[in-house]
């Protein structure tokens, strides 16, 4: 059996029944601190292991892309840099 510590609190993943340690690849879950943990696991031994990314989709309209920028003629300069709200 193969025993996977959680790097963040110390505990035990919960390794599923199901889960062959001779060939997994997926996501194993710490029910300590809740964390997605992706492992990969390989005649019983971790050859993968780190955080596994939220899969939430990254919202287009959230990322805001400045390419290049634009140069108004109202805008005054100003020594502090101030940009953004
Ligand atoms: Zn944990």
């Amino acid at each position: 059996m193969v025993d996977i510590k959680c790097l963040i609190c110390n505990e035990s993943l919960e390794i599923p029944p199901y889960i062959d340690p001779e060939n997994y690849d997926g996501q194993l879950y710490c029910r300590a601190c809740q964390l997605l943990w992706d492992v990969k696991l390989v005649e019983s031994k971790v050859r993968k292991y780190k955080v596994a990314e939220k899969q939430t989709k990254p919202r287009p309209s959230n990322i805001t892309i400045v390419s290049s920028m634009p140069e108004h003629e109202d805008s005054k300069k100003a020594e502090g840099d101030i940009k953004g709200n």
